[in-house]
């Protein structure tokens, strides 16, 4: 589903990314964790083209995005993301926020985008709230509007760059427990997170990156049980 072959980014004269080579499969759930500043956002938003790559390829579904005359808008439009902040806009309720792009982007009939809307609602357990705006709700609950609206775009990827960071300790449980709802209906995600707990129970593969690198990559069990690399060892020791 993506694939980045011998991927680097340089900002100015920093290299941020520094020959990736990564393979993702359909329903797959990988985890990328490392310290701040070692690429990890760089990485995903490279997935989208947020960030353009200085070198190498990106495939996703089947179409290298990186190509000079790909089909960006609508590879794009294959792949949901969801930040840290939750990016939601502040003068359109909730319902109206998961049905703009849908309506305006992929022509869906209004109807129809608020009815898949609302079941998204639904599902992240949100629906009471379709007609509220983002200033009053909750962190935890904006959140999850910001799940339903990339959903609502009938993604086949969903990305997630440290989802609960922003977050206050007691509403990190309801976005997780969101987030392994959807992993366990089979769409492929990559998430960046701190939370070793969801890492533990829904990552099929964690990746550690440092400085640019992946430098180790593996199943929940062998990393936090037996990393190899001595900087993973250190990484582990400071946050779990
Ligand atoms: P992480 O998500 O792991 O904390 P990032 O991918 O955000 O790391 O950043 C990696 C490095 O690239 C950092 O040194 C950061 O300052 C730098 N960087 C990220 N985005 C930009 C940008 N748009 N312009 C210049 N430097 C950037
Ligand atoms: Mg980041």
């Amino acid at each position: 589903m993506i694939r980045l072959e011998g991927v680097h980014k340089h900002f100015g004269h920093l290299h941020v990314l520094k020959d990736i080579n990564l393979q993702v499969a359909s329903g797959e759930k990988v985890v990328v964790i490392g310290p701040s500043g070692s690429g990890k956002s760089t990485l995903i938003r490279c997935i989208n083209l947020l960030e353009k790559p200085s070198h190498g390829r990106v495939v996703v579904d089947g179409v290298e995005i990186t190509a000079h005359k790909a089909q960006v808008q609508k590879v794009r439009q294959s792949v949901g993301m969801v930040f840290q902040q939750f990016n939601l806009y502040p003068h359109k309720t909730v319902l109206e926020n998961l049905t703009l792009a849908p309506v305006l982007i992929q022509k869906v009939p209004q109807k129809e985008a608020e009815e898949t809307g609302m079941a998204y609602l639904e599902r992240v357990g949100m629906k009471e709230k379709a007609n509220a705006y983002p200033s009053q709700l909750s962190g935890g609950q904006q959140q999850r509007v910001a799940i339903a609206r990339a959903l609502n775009m009938h993604p086949k990827i969903m990305l997630f760059d440290e989802p609960t960071s922003a977050l206050d300790p007691e509403m990190i449980q309801e976005v997780l427990d969101v987030m392994t709802g959807l992993a366990h209906e089979g769409i492929t995600m990559v998430v960046v997170t701190h939370e070793m707990g969801f890492a533990r129970n829904v990552a099929d593969r964690v990746i550690f990156m440092d400085e640019g690198v992946v430098l180790e990559e593996g199943s929940p069990e062998h990393f936090f049980n037996n990393p190899t690399q001595e900087r993973t060892k250190q990484f582990l020791s400071r946050i779990l």
